[in-house]
């Protein structure tokens, strides 16, 4: 009988990460530690965030949300997004105009933890996707700007209005 000694083929212990553009399917291997993805691209290092936006309709406000985990670039692009909205949708009521202020200060405090995450990067387990654009800072955005400027503008209007009437 013939012994056949069979041997792994040698592997480079690091192997170089998977790069971007292409990826290839692979199946999920074990890990020993539970990795965090982003929802939205799959990219790793992500972190457990929740963003948050709010619409002032008169009468009627909307809370919205939006759940990670977010890698940095698409948590940055989130926060934007849904902050710069904020400011622009938020005012319209009178508990909204406190709560949008609420709103973009705790985004700001969230901000902060998708911001200190390494760069993205695809997740060994595979089937991650090129990250969001993160896009302009916030006050680089003209919806912001503007939004910035709405409660000033409001609040200038209901003085006029309270000076002018019967007075
Ligand atoms: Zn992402």
């Amino acid at each position: 009988m013939k012994m056949t000694q069979q041997q792994y083929p040698s592997q480079p212990q690091y192997a170089p990460p998977p790069q971007y553009p292409q990826q290839p399917f692979a199946a999920p291997q074990p890990q020993g530690l539970p990795l965090v993805q982003c929802r939205f691209c799959g990219s790793v290092p992500a972190a457990h965030v929740k963003f948050r936006g709010h619409q002032g309709m008169i009468l009627l406000m909307r809370f919205l949300s939006l759940d990670g985990p977010f890698c940095r670039d698409c948590g940055l692009a989130t926060f934007r997004k849904m902050t710069a909205r904020t400011l622009v949708q938020g005012w319209w009521g009178y508990a909204s105009f406190v709560i949008t202020p609420i709103t973009v200060l705790i985004n700001l405090v969230k901000r902060d933890k998708v911001a200190s995450l390494p760069a993205p990067q695809p997740s060994p387990t595979g089937g991650s996707r090129p990250p969001m654009d993160p896009g302009p800072p916030l006050l680089a955005r003209p919806m912001a700007i503007i939004g910035l400027a709405i409660p000033l503008v409001l609040i200038v209007l209901i003085f006029v209005l309270a000076l002018t009437s019967n007075g």
